[in-house]
């Protein structure tokens, strides 16, 4: 949507999405970016009131929607990095920690590990769609929801980065929960293009 929507009067019979009947001298609102057919609303219809409705768009988030969306991911990744850490815990430790001859050691297993240390974290390839300002936007202004990292990607892009939802090391824990936060967010926000990235530390 970038021509804004204006009223006007009906000039011919027409029919709104809605269904209801438009007929001359009739108050309606033009929404010039419209699919076709779709421009001219009625006026007394609930498609009247949001270009997104109108367009079959689910409608746009708030800031403070988004900053309850961003915290609600949060909980669904919390959830989830548990979950694993759980499954993990069950499969006893896969790697043993030793204090390597290489590098002037006894050669000894000092300790085990879960699984590799590694960060996640979601990439949105593309900074340039509306949802994605707007997710920086709500995020550096910090009043709305705390705990978030919008940053430069390591190879382009963008990365999001939701704080606090492991407190662990492990890979395979830190992927699951961005995964779980990232599906709660595509599942509000379908055009949202992001994706997990893990990197082993
Ligand atoms: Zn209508």
């Amino acid at each position: 949507m970038t021509k804004a929507p204006y009223e006007t009067k009906a000039r011919f019979h027409s029919k709104c999405p809605c269904g209801a009947k438009i007929v001359p001298g009739q108050d309606i609102t033009i929404y010039p970016d419209a699919p076709r057919g779709r421009k001219a609303v009625c006026g007394q219809c609930e498609l009247s009131a949001s270009p997104e409705k109108l367009a079959g768009l689910p409608p746009k988030l708030t800031d403070t929607g988004l900053a309850t969306l961003l915290e609600k991911a949060r909980q669904a990744g919390t959830v989830a990095a548990k979950e694993q850490l759980t499954k993990l815990e069950s499969s006893g430790p896969q790697w043993n920690i030793v204090n390597d001859k290489t590098f002037g050691g006894d050669g000894k297993v000092v300790g085990q590990m879960l699984d590799v240390c590694g960060f996640a974290s979601i990439h949105i390839p593309n900074g340039r769609a509306g949802i994605v300002r707007q997710l920086k936007r709500v995020i550096e202004t910090k009043q709305l929801v705390k705990r978030a990292y919008f940053h430069k990607g390591y190879y382009g892009g963008f990365g999001l980065s939701l704080f606090d939802m492991t407190n662990r090391q492990e890979m395979s824990v830190n992927e699951a929960a961005e995964q779980a936060a990232l599906d709660t967010l595509k599942a509000a926000i379908p055009e949202l293009k992001a994706h997990v990235t893990t990197r082993i530390d």
